[in-house]
């Protein structure tokens, strides 16, 4: 498919699945709009790459649905000069999003393959304010920390407190809380002295390793019943 076939996609995409839904954060629709996911997905999902879900990505890891995609970025509350932390690189798509949108994007992936594939693809596309690293993302990433704004794009059992500690005064996370029988979305806002906790809807992902996340037997126990 031509280039100029894509960007019409991606442009129906942003109209029928993102707008129509009511994200409304002008930015977060612009940034949609300008970032080929098509680069972001193996070549046998490139044709699927706009269609309404998400696409395998290898080493059983997937990339977000679009909307969802624009549901959790839109919730991050972003401005322009904040350095935000994403768990769960994957792809690379959410993180080249959300480089549009901030000052600096760091994004900790576990499969090291996946992180140097998503690297590649960033660096292809001239985005070089999104640092990628490998390693546990369930213990944050303390090196470029305090962030204003925390996304996790993997299902954790409860919110890693790292996480917490790692997130400025007025800072935004938003995670994916529970299992393979269900999970919430939800949003923590750290406020002057306490921290506000806002549960939204219903999301499947996959789970959070690591530290701080599922093991193996744990979420394939719990998905059996
Ligand atoms: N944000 C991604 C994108 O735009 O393509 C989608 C991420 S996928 C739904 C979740 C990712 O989280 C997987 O790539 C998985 O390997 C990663 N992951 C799971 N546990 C992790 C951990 N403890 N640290 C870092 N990454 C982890």
């Amino acid at each position: 498919m031509e280039e100029d076939e894509f960007r019409l996609e991606r442009e129906a995409m942003v109209r029928e699945q993102i707008e129509r839904r009511g994200i409304r954060d002008k930015r977060v629709l612009e940034a949609l709009r300008n970032v080929p996911r098509h680069l972001f997905v193996p070549p046998e999902e490139r044709r699927y790459a706009y269609h309404d879900g998400p696409l395998p990505i290898g080493e059983g890891q997937t990339i977000s649905q679009p909307y969802i995609v624009a549901v959790m970025t839109e919730l991050l509350e972003l401005q322009g000069d904040e350095n935000v932390l994403e768990i769960g690189t994957g792809s690379g798509y959410q993180a080249a999003v959300l480089g549009r949108l901030v000052r600096t994007v760091h994004t900790v992936e576990r499969y090291a393959r996946l992180a140097q594939r998503a690297e590649e693809i960033l660096r292809s596309q001239g985005i070089n304010n999104v640092f990628v690293h490998v390693g546990d993302g369930s213990l944050g990433w303390p090196a470029h920390a305090p962030y204003h704004a925390i996304v996790v794009t993997a299902a954790a059992p409860v919110v890693p407190p790292a996480l917490l500690d790692q997130l400025l005064p007025g800072g935004r996370l938003v995670i994916p809380i529970g299992g393979p029988e269900g999970q919430m979305l939800e949003r923590w806002v750290r406020k002057a002295d306490h921290l506000e906790r806002e549960v939204l809807f219903a999301v499947a992902f996959v789970p959070l390793r690591g530290a701080a996340g599922w093991s193996e037997g744990e979420w394939s126990r719990m998905g059996d019943f």
